[in-house]
C-alpha cells in the first residue's frame, strides 16, 4: 500500500516535525509523541464521502470538516460496514464486524454485555467519558452506553405514530456537549453524533434557502457549522496539540441511485463510502491515504494513540502504520445488510471490498471494478468468475472464522424473540451454551429485483403527507413484500387518517413478527382507541410506552385512554410523564391542568400551568378541555388566555367518544 501527500511542502514537514516531534526514524513514532489528553469522536450521521469539500464536492460547504482534513489525515477510501446506524455505530465502538459484535439492525438488536467497547477501554486508561447523541436509534438501551460516564440520549418532541426515529438537531446536541464541556475534567473522551442529513431534509430556515435546490447539502452545512461551534470551543479551552480528534460517518446516502433513495437495502459505495479524518498529536498534517480503511480501524487507532489497552481479537487494525507507511497489509473491507431479509423478507446482501473489488454475495451475485466502474454500474460476476469465487472464498472463511474466533470477552446476547428470529434465518448467533453459528444464506427474492418497492413507499409516504391517502394507501395495497415495513408504514398513514380496522391489521401483523417494537404497539392502541375498543388501547400503549419510556406522545394517547375510561388519577400520572419526556410539548400539559383543576388541586394546576410558554399555539381540544375546567373552577382569565393560544390539531382527534361514554362524561375526546 503507498499513500500519498497531498501538500508536500518542505515547510509542512519541517513545522509538522518541529511540532509534533515525530520524524521518520523516530522509531516508528512512537516515544516522542505526547498522548492526547482529550480525544473527541464526531460522528455525522448519513454523511457521503463525496458531499464534503475536501473530498471533492463542488457544491459542499463544509469549512470546518475541511479544516480538520488540513491539518490532520484524510482518509480517502473509508468503508462502513454496513448502511445501518445502529449497527454501524457499534462496529466504531467494538471494532468488530456486524457479526461478531451481533447487532444487525436498528431497533430489535442490542450490543452485548460480553463485548468490549471504546468508551471502556478509554475510561480504565483515565479519560471522563461522555456521549451526546442525536437521534433514538442510539439510545443507551441499545448497548451503546456502556463505558460511558454520561450517556445523554435525551430525545424531546417525540413522533412516535409516524415511521422513522425521534431526533434532535445538531444545535441542541452541541449545546448539551457544551454545558457538559463546562465542568470537564482534563482527560476526556467526548463522542457527539448529529443525525441531520438523514431524510427528510430539513435544515434551518438560512440553509434551507441557501440550498433550496439539494436540501441534503443544506444538512451537511449545518451540521459542520455546529462541527465547528464544537471544535471551537475546545480548542478554545484546551491547547490543539494535546486533542485528538476523528470526525466520519456511520454510512451514507444512495440519493437514487441503484434506485435507493436513501440507506438500509444495498451496500454499494453511495452508502458505504465515507469521510474520515484524524487529527492530534503525532498525526501529520494534509495527509492523505489513498489506501482503503474501515470504520473498524477507528476505535484501535483512538486506543493506540491515547495509550489505553487494544480491544482483543478484534477485526480491526490501528491506522497509524498505514499512516507512517509502515503497514502494507491489505485492509479488506467485510459488508451487510441484514435489513433486506428483516424488513421486506428478502435476501440479505453480505460483501467484501479490497482495493480494486468489491463483491455482493446475493441471489445472483454482483462484482464491480471499482477503479474503472467507481459507480458499481457494469456487474462483472459472470465474465470475471475467478474474482468472483476467489472474493466469494474469502468471504465464506471470514464469517466461518467467527465461529472459531478466540472470545472477545463474551457472547452476543439476544433478547429470546431476536434469537428465535435469527436462528429461524439462519444467521450468526450464539445458542444458550455461547455456540455460535454462522451463514451466508442468501435465499429469496433479490433485493436489486425488489428495489422498486422502496420507491413506492417513498411516493406513498409524499403522497399521504399531502393529503391523497387514499392514492397512497391503493400504492401500498399493490405491493407484495413479506417483511414488516409495508405494513408498518401502511398504519401509520391508515391511523393518522383514521382508517383504523386497517391500521390495526397491520400493526397486529408487525408485532406479531416484532414484538419489541415500540411504534407499532402505538399505532395499534391508537387503532384500537379510535374503535372505541379501551381495555385493548391501554394494554397495546402500555407496552408502548414500557418498551419506549421517553415517548411523550404514546403517554399522552395512554392519558386519553385513561380519562376515557374515567381514571383521571391514572391519566394524571401519563401525562406528567408525558411532560417529562417532552418539555415542550403542551398538550399533556393543558390537560393534566384541566385534572389538577378539576379535583380543586388550584396550586399545582397554577405551577404545571405557569410552564406554557407565552407564545405557544395550543391544541383546540386540549385548550378547549382546559378552559371548560378553568371556567368551572371560577377561572375566567386562565381560559381566555388558553383559547387566544389555540391553534393546532390535538392528538384527540383520533380518540372518538366510545359508545359506552355517557354524553357527561369527562371525555377528552369528543369527536
Ligand atoms: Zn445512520
Amino acid at each position: 500500500m503507498r499513500e500519498t501527500w497531498k501538500r508536500t511542502s518542505i515547510w509542512h514537514l519541517l513545522v509538522f516535525g518541529l511540532f509534533a516531534g515525530l520524524t521518520t526514524g523516530c522509531g516508528g513514532g512512537q516515544g516522542s509523541v505526547p498522548s492526547p489528553d482529550r480525544v473527541v469522536l464526531v460522528t455525522i450521521d448519513t454523511l457521503r464521502a463525496d458531499h464534503v469539500g475536501s473530498y471533492g464536492a463542488k457544491r459542499a460547504h463544509t469549512p470546518n470538516f475541511d479544516t480538520v482534513a488540513a491539518t490532520g489525515v484524510r482518509f480517502e477510501n473509508a468503508i462502513a460496514p454496513t448502511p445501518l446506524t445502529l449497527p454501524s455505530h457499534a462496529s466504531l465502538m467494538t471494532a468488530c464486524d456486524p457479526p461478531a459484535h451481533g447487532v444487525r439492525h436498528n431497533a430489535t438488536y442490542r450490543l452485548g454485555d460480553g463485548i468490549p467497547t471504546l468508551a471502556e477501554h478509554l475510561r480504565s486508561a483515565g479519560f471522563a467519558t461522555a456521549a451526546f447523541v442525536g437521534a433514538f436509534v442510539l439510545d443507551g438501551r441499545f448497548g451503546l452506553d456502556r463505558g460511558f460516564d454520561v450517556y445523554d440520549d435525551r430525545m424531546e418532541g417525540r413522533r412516535s405514530a409516524q415511521v422513522g426515529f425521534a431526533e434532535r438537531t445538531a444545535d441542541e446536541v452541541v449545546d448539551a456537549a457544551l454545558r457538559w464541556l463546562q465542568g470537564a475534567p482534563p482527560r476526556f473522551f467526548l463522542w457527539v453524533h448529529f443525525y441531520d442529513p438523514h431524510a427528510g431534509y430539513a435544515p434551518p430556515p438560512g440553509f434551507a434557502s441557501a440550498f433550496a435546490s439539494h436540501l441534503y447539502a443544506g444538512e451537511i452545512a449545518f451540521v459542520d457549522a455546529q462541527l465547528g461551534r464544537l471544535l471551537g470551543e475546545i480548542e478554545g479551552r484546551w491547547p490543539a496539540g494535546r486533542t485528538l480528534v476523528a470526525v466520519t460517518s456511520d454510512h451514507g446516502e444512495s440519493l437514487g441511485e441503484h434506485g435507493e433513495e436513501t440507506h438500509s437495502y444495498s451496500i454499494y459505495d453511495a452508502t458505504q463510502r465515507v469521510p474520515l479524518v484524524l487529527r492530534g498529536p503525532g498525526l501529520p498534517g494534509g495527509r492523505v491515504v489513498p489506501s482503503q480503511v474501515r470504520l473498524v480501524d477507528v476505535a484501535p487507532t483512538l486506543l493506540a494513540a491515547a495509550g489505553a489497552a487494544p480491544l482483543p481479537g478484534v477485526d480491526g487494525r490501528d491506522l497509524r502504520p498505514l499512516i507512517e507507511d509502515r503497514d502494507p497489509t491489505e485492509r479488506i473491507a467485510y459488508l451487510e445488510t441484514l435489513a433486506t431479509r428483516l424488513d421486506y423478507g428478502w435476501s440479505p446482501l453480505f460483501g467484501l471490498r479490497d482495493g480494486r473489488f468489491k463483491y455482493i454475495r446475493a441471489p445472483r451475485p454482483e462484482l464491480y471494478d471499482l477503479q474503472s466502474d467507481p459507480s458499481e454500474l457494469r456487474n462483472l460476476a459472470t465474465t470475471e468468475p475467478d474474482v468472483t469465487a476467489r472474493l466469494d472464498g474469502l468471504l465464506a472463511q471470514r464469517l466461518a472464522a467467527l465461529a472459531d474466533r478466540p472470545a472477545t470477552g463474551g457472547e452476543v446476547v439476544l433478547e429470546a424473540a431476536d434469537r428465535r428470529r435469527l436462528r429461524q434465518l439462519g444467521y450468526v448467533v450464539a445458542d444458550s451454551h455461547g455456540q455460535r453459528s454462522v451463514s451466508l444464506d442468501v435465499s429469496g427474492p433479490d433485493p436489486k429485483d425488489e428495489v422498486g418497492v422502496l420507491g413506492v413507499m417513498a411516493d406513498a409516504q409524499r403522497e399521504a403527507a399531502a393529503g391523497d391517502v387514499d392514492t397512497a394507501l391503493g400504492r401500498l395495497a399493490s405491493v407484495r413484500s413479506a417483511g414488516v415495513a409495508v405494513p408498518l408504514l401502511r398504519s401509520s398513514i391508515a391511523v393518522a387518517a383514521k382508517r383504523y380496522r386497517l391500521a390495526e391489521r397491520d400493526a397486529r401483523f408487525v408485532v406479531a413478527r416484532q414484538p419489541e417494537r415500540s411504534d407499532a404497539w402505538v399505532i395499534l392502541g391508537r387503532a384500537l382507541a379510535g374503535q372505541g375498543r379501551l381495555t385493548q388501547a391501554r394494554r397495546a400503549l402500555e407496552r408502548g410506552v414500557e418498551l419506549d419510556p421517553h415517548d411523550a406522545l404514546a403517554h399522552t394517547l395512554l392519558g386519553l385512554v385513561h380519562e376515557t375510561m374515567r381514571s383521571p388519577r391514572a391519566a394524571e400520572t401519563c401525562y406528567a410523564r408525558a411532560r417529562q419526556a417532552d418539555s415542550q410539548g403542551t398538550e399533556a400539559t393543558l390537560r393534566l391542568g384541566a385534572l389538577l383543576l378539576e379535583r380543586g388541586a388550584f396550586a399545582e394546576a397554577d405551577a404545571v400551568l405557569a410552564e406554557l410558554p407565552d407564545d405557544a399555539s395550543l391544541e383546540p381540544e386540549a385548550a378547549a378541555r382546559l378552559a371548560a375546567a378553568a371556567n368551572a373552577a371560577g377561572r375566567p382569565e386562565m381560559a381566555k388566555r388558553v383559547l387566544e393560544g389555540a391553534g393546532k390539531t390535538s392528538l384527540a382527534d383520533s380518540l372518538p367518544t366510545p359508545p359506552s361514554a355517557p354524553d357527561s362524561s369527562p371525555a377528552p375526546a369528543t369527536r
